[in-house]
């Protein structure tokens, strides 16, 4: 029988999701923070050769199967329009029951889509774009060589929402490194203020060996920030949301606090809360929690300030030879993890 192709990545959000690959690779490839497609050319694929993958799924799962799609690789906005609204209408055919066709969007090509062509595709039934905003500023964007500008994101956002699309933006805490991360938390709260997207996704930064930003961090051009000022700047961009209305997500394992999740504005108070606990936690109990959260041991902040849990956790810590004098390499040990979680 006659398989199909899939590609490596997709959005947590869609882990149970159908994973179409309409293209392969990323035809940009020079993010600095961005080590998935390194190595792999760009290379586009035809409607009908997507159309038969999708017969190839519907044979594998039936016409039952999936009730949520990912559009695969890095940018689908980047084939023509009449071939991705054939693959989207062919896919609803095969699929009747699908409820939601994701796929990711660079926002420099999203911004120079012409707003009757995103129609069209939001007619055809593709429904939610995910953009990697990453950062609202511009020093941000040209250091880690995003290849789109503030302005790019921001008329991305413009359009997404005109043509009636769901918009989940990706933010990246941490990628201006320790100088900058005052006017990367600042600037990208102010760039979803105008975006007005539907969901704010945070994934922390991860400096991996190799990568273009383990090169700046040689050079003296980025310095990592520590967990305390990750946490730090995630409180000052959900302060700088102001009255924006969206649903916040941390489904991403590269974030320390896994449970800062929430409606804004409304929860907003609680989430502000939840980043003081861990801020005003002493320095000791920050170093330990962040061990046992990073070393997998369990997820929650509020789990670990329970006294019986945290005391299990301490012991576990002194098992793995991660007791008190492991404390003061938390950065390192954590940083390290960190790029576990790519
Ligand atoms: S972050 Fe996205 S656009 Fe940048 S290199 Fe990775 S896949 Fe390509």
């Amino acid at each position: 029988m006659q398989g199909f192709e899939q590609g490596p990545i997709r959005p947590p959000s869609e882990a149970r999701s159908l994973l179409v690959r309409v293209n392969r690779n990323c035809p940009w490839n020079r993010c600095a923070f961005c080590p998935v497609y390194k190595g792999a050319r760009f290379s586009p694929r035809t409607a009908d050769e997507v159309l038969s993958d999708l017969d190839a799924m519907r044979r594998a799962y039936g016409p039952d199967g999936p009730r949520t799609v990912f559009l695969q690789d890095a940018n689908p906005l980047l084939l023509a329009t009449d071939e991705l609204v054939r693959i989207l209408e062919g896919l609803r055919e095969r699929f009747p029951r699908v409820a939601r066709v994701t796929a990711y969007a660079r926002a420099r090509t999203l911004a120079r889509r012409p707003p009757e062509e995103l129609a069209r595709l939001r007619a055809a039934g593709l429904d939610r774009l995910h953009v990697g905003l990453e950062s609202g500023s511009d020093e941000v964007l040209a250091l880690v060589d995003k290849g789109a500008t503030r302005a790019d994101c921001l008329e991305a956002g413009r359009r997404a929402k005109a043509a009636g699309f769901e918009l989940s933006c990706y933010v990246m805490p941490g990628l201006g490194g320790r100088t900058r991360s005052a006017l990367h938390a600042d600037e990208t709260a102010s760039a979803l203020v105008v975006m007005r997207p539907d969901f704010v996704r945070l994934r922390t930064v991860a400096v991996v060996p190799g990568s273009g930003l383990a090169r700046l961090a040689a050079e003296g051009r980025f310095a990592p920030c520590t967990e305390g000022e990750l946490v730090a700047e995630i409180r000052r961009l959900l302060d700088g949301l102001g009255e924006l209305a969206t649903r916040l997500e941390s489904d991403h394992l590269l974030n320390l606090l896994m449970e800062l999740e929430g409606e804004l504005p409304g929860e907003r108070s609680w989430l502000l809360g939840l980043c003081d606990r861990f801020l005003t936690l002493p320095a000791d109990e920050q170093a330990r929690f962040v061990l046992t959260r990073r070393l997998g041991f369990m997820g929650r902040l509020e789990d670990y300030l329970r006294p019986e849990v945290r005391a299990e956790l301490v012991r576990a810590l002194e098992a793995e030879g991660l007791g008190d004098q492991a404390l003061g390499r938390v950065e390192e040990i954590a940083g390290e993890l960190r790029t576990r979680c790519l």
